[in-house]
């Protein structure tokens, strides 16, 4: 079989579109190189041999070892070298790449094929024995920790041990004779730590060092980092040699990297920093500040560090153009890694770049506008979740700032909480129900968990490439990096800032669009919804089918649906509506009442309000669909439970407390969620949706005299199992109907349908649609009762499962295709075959979840309806599910 392929010099055996057998990198190495960029040579060892590798006991295929070689062999001839030639010795990198980007997740060594003796040659060649010893320092440290697992801390101390003892501050101050020292005093810790010397072979190491790329791919973060971004283990990661080309070979020599696009706001222009004479990892690491690549950016932020662009104008030219072709080739925005040496350009990778939802909007728009892409592909391109990152908050123009310090605006959107200066803290602090920011010097891969419990990531190190700002953006989550003014010591847990200082548990706001970092909470503005994000929607709502409603109750969440482009209401869970004020009493007053007549005094107070309430969502939604459902929730729910609230009813009935008390506790049920909730309660009590029919067909009514459009109110009938009781409870709605018409001699057309949201309901579904006018599936219920798992205890128990594998995601989140949407598409055709055209929708958590829409798009339903935030998000999911 063929385990490693070659690229370099203007050739390849792979591309792009192999990626699941070479990893993102290696794709991409091999693209970049077949489009004759300058791609320094080397090879990729496939995915494959990791499944191999990991299914035999970490046994490499038997012809791997020939394979390797013979690619070694092709390096050499591209570059004229010999790997593990003492006089001219070829030097490689060593990196994973797995088939979606996991930044930092997994191990890299540099340098690699150096020792005692082609460091001599390296230092010859580059007439730099400093840098040779420096590179080989570097190399002796990285492999230790990598391959040999010695923390590369004991390395730091010895040199910051050395560096004390001369006297001097910074690396650079070192000269080659004092580098050699050190690489003579790393190599004797390495003996005596692991009791072995440091191995000279560079065969063995470039052994060693793959063995710790694919075992790397089982290391705790990157387990975790799959897990969160449901990444299958049996994807493997690939493993790239390259030959080394060197950005630390002096001051014409450079590395950085870049993006064709602004990856925080999408703005059109080559953004990235570099550092002169430096390694790839530095950039990265945020150590030194690194410098602009264009003179724009570089005046746009002030910095009186050369730009690229001046510093090595031709090397700049080459890169400008390159990056052009790669981001024209792809059609998207580029993330780019690059190395100068002695002048001479060299990519090391281009890879779809991560991006802001806000530059995600922007770059698809311009680029659909520069014809590079079409609005189909630009609309598909939108991540639907990503929305949200939107719908955050920012801090109020016009609020007061009590500003800190500042950093670099490294991920958009606004943040208060207290101060944690540990991931375990903010993990802790969220399980507690507080909000947090975490607050680093900087951020590694190990802080992912501490990240994401936390609303915001601030830190005093690192640039806008820094860990923290990559992965905040990722997320979503605001971003404050490098605010260097401000000092934190975790030693005393404080962080200090123009000579105040602030503890654990201190309140600050960070300011991802500005860097700024604020004491205190401030102000919050919902953002403006317009520009791109308007473009986007308006193609997404030309391509969807489906229509997109909300589900809400109050008149404010009817106004947010509405400015969020809702069509409709699919839910109004009118129980909500009870719990106001005088509501609450008339409600306990019906529901303790041991008469009709009693239910019906108290009710005929409810009504008033509930015929207000509904009129006013009727003039919101001008005309638009609302579908208003009947009481559903167990009667416990609104039960009095304090003796305070007892002797309230007991008084506004004028009965004893103690009698109340009793009917109290004979309204108690073992089990409410499968008692006497739903229709059930409108078989037993007639009169309640009675009034709640009344309340609508008077407010329809209402409304239409007032705002000159129709209102055809759908009513929703809850939770019913047998056809029969939903033909109980519309032969009571009809009634009402046709009494309010002839006390107005208005007329009113209204559709009367039910829930699917019982097994039952799904398997009668043909009888049902007999009665119903339409259906909307309840999917919360439903999954709970198809799962038999209750949605109120699940959470303790689904992330467990989660975690050892049992389920994929929490069914209750995305919808359980495979069970709870079997037996949705088979009500769905059930009811179209008794009823040809029966309107179909959704109203569970589902409606506003990516994947659901999907599967609701291929079941042919009507409309999705979801909470006012995710209709955005519904409203491009609908549409990426049309295309
Ligand atoms: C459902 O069960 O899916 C539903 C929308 O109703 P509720 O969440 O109010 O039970
Ligand atoms: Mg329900």
């Amino acid at each position: 079989a063929k385990w490693v392929y070659n690229f370099g010099n203007g050739r390849a055996e792979g591309r792009v579109g192999d990626k699941n057998l070479l990893g993102g990198k290696g794709a991409n190495l091999a693209e970049m190189s077949g489009l004759g960029l300058p791609v320094p040579p080397g090879f990729t060892i496939t995915t494959e041999v990791c499944t191999h590798y990991y299914a035999n006991a970490r046994v490499y295929p038997d012809d791997l070892t020939q394979q390797v070689q013979d690619a070694l062999a092709r390096i050499g001839a591209d570059t004229g070298r010999c790997f593990g030639d003492p006089r001219n010795p070829l030097l490689v990198s060593v990196r994973s790449g797995a088939r979606a980007s996991m930044p930092g997740m997994m191990d890299t060594v540099l340098n690699l094929g150096l020792n005692d003796a082609t460091v001599e040659a390296l230092a010859e060649e580059a007439q730099d024995r400093r840098f040779a010893y420096d590179s080989y320092r570097r190399f002796i440290q990285m492999y230790s920790d990598v391959v040999m697992g010695l923390d590369h801390e004991v390395f730091e101390e010895i040199l910051e041990d050395e560096k004390a003892g001369l006297g001097v501050e910074f690396d650079t101050e070192l000269d080659a004779a004092q580098w050699v020292g050190l690489v003579e005093r790393y190599k004797a810790k390495v003996v005596e730590e692991l009791g072995q010397p440091f191995p000279q072979d560079p065969h063995q190491q470039l052994w060693g060092a793959i063995g710790a790329v694919f075992s790397s791919w089982m290391n705790h973060r990157a387990i975790t980092y799959r897990r969160l971004h449901n990444i299958p283990e049996a994807w493997g990661t690939a493993v790239n040699v390259q030959a080394m080309v060197f950005g630390n070979m002096g001051d014409s020599s450079a590395t950085g990297v870049a993006f064709t696009r602004d990856p925080s706001t999408g703005e059109r222009t080559l953004y990235g920093e570099f550092l002169v004479n430096a390694q790839g990892e530095d950039v990265v690491a945020g150590i030194r500040t690194p410098q602009n690549i264009t003179e724009d950016a570089r005046i746009a932020a002030g910095s009186d560090k050369p730009s690229l662009q001046k510093l090595m104008p031709e090397a700049f030219t080459e890169f400008a153009r390159t990056a052009e072709t790669l981001e024209r080739h792809y059609r998207d925005m580029q993330d780019l890694e690059f190395t100068i040496e002695r002048g001479k350009l060299w990519m090391l990778q281009t890879r779809s770049g991560k991006r802001t939802a806000k530059a995600a909007l922007r770059i698809a728009v311009e680029m659909a506008a520069e014809g590079l892409i079409t609005r189909e592909q630009a609309v598909a391109r939108i991540d639907p979740a990503s929305l949200d990152q939107l719908l955050h908050p920012t801090i109020d123009p016009g609020a007061e700032r009590d500003v800190i310090g500042v950093g670099l605006p490294a991920s958009p959107g606004a943040a208060t909480g207290e101060i944690v200066f540990s991931s375990e803290e903010a993990e802790e602090a969220k399980a507690a129900g507080r909000k947090v920011i975490l607050v680093r010097v900087e951020t590694s891969p190990e802080d992912i968990h501490g990240m994401h419990a936390a609303e915001g990531i601030l830190t005093t190190r690192g640039g806008m490439t820094s860990h923290a700002a990559v992965v905040a953006r990722g997320m979503g989550k605001p971003c404050v990096s490098g605010a260097g003014a401000l000092r934190v010591d975790y030693k005393t847990q404080t962080m200090t800032a123009l000579g105040r200082s602030f503890g654990r548990g201190d309140v600050v706001t960070i300011d991802g669009a500005s860097g700024q970092v604020l004491a205190g909470a401030t102000a919050m503005q919902q953002p403006e919804l317009s520009g791109d994000f308007a473009a986007i929607m308006e193609w997404a709502d030309k391509l969807r089918r489906m229509r997109v409603r909300a589900n809400a109750e109050t008149p404010a969440d009817a106004r947010t649906a509405r400015s969020f482009g809702a069509e409709g209401i699919g839910l109004c869970r009118t129980e909500h509506m009870f719990f106001d004020g005088d509501r609450i009493v008339a409600m306990r007053e019906m529901i303790l009442a041991d008469t009709e007549t009693g239910r019906r005094a108290a009710l005929a107070k409810l009504l008033p309000m509930q015929r207000s309430d509904f009129a006013e969502l009727f003039e919101i939604m001008a005309g638009l669909p609302v579908t208003i459902r009947l009481l559903d929730p167990p009667l416990h729910e609104f039960l009095p439970k304090t003796e305070e609230e007892i002797a309230e009813v007991a008084a506004v009935m004028d009965v004893e407390a103690e009698l109340l008390r009793r009917r109290t506790e004979a309204l108690h049920e073992f089990n409410p969620m499968l008692g006497h909730r739903g229709c059930r309660l409108a078989v037993s009590y007639p009169e309640i949706a009675e009034m709640q029919a009344r309340a609508i067909f008077e407010a329809a009514i209402e409304a239409a005299a007032k705002t000159g459009r129709p209102v055809e109110p759908e009513i929703m009938v809850p939770l019913v199992g047998i056809m029969k009781e939903l033909e109980f409870v519309k032969a009571r709605i009809d009634q009402v109907a046709a009494e309010v018409m002839a006390e107005t001699g208005a007329s009113i057309s209204y559709l009367t349908g039910t829930m699917i949201e019982l097994p039952r309901a799904a398997i009668r579904a043909h009888a049902i649609a007999e009665v119903a006018e339409f259906f909307s599936f309840g999917t919360n219920d439903l999954t709970q009762t198809t799962f038999g798992i209750s949605r109120d205890d699940a959470a303790s128990f689904l992330e467990t499962y989660r975690q050892k594998g049992v389920i994929e995601t929490d069914p209750f989140v995305s919808l359980d295709i495979e069970g709870v949407g079997e037996l949705v598409r088979m009500a769905a055709d059930k009811g179209r075959a008794t009823r040809a055209g029966i309107k179909l929708g959704i109203c569970g958590e589902h409606g506003g979840d990516p994947a659901s829409i999907r599967f609701c798009e291929e079941v042919g339903l009507d409309y999705v309806s979801c909470s006012p935030f995710r209709v955005p998000i519904a409203r491009l999911a609908a549409a990426q599910a049309a295309i």
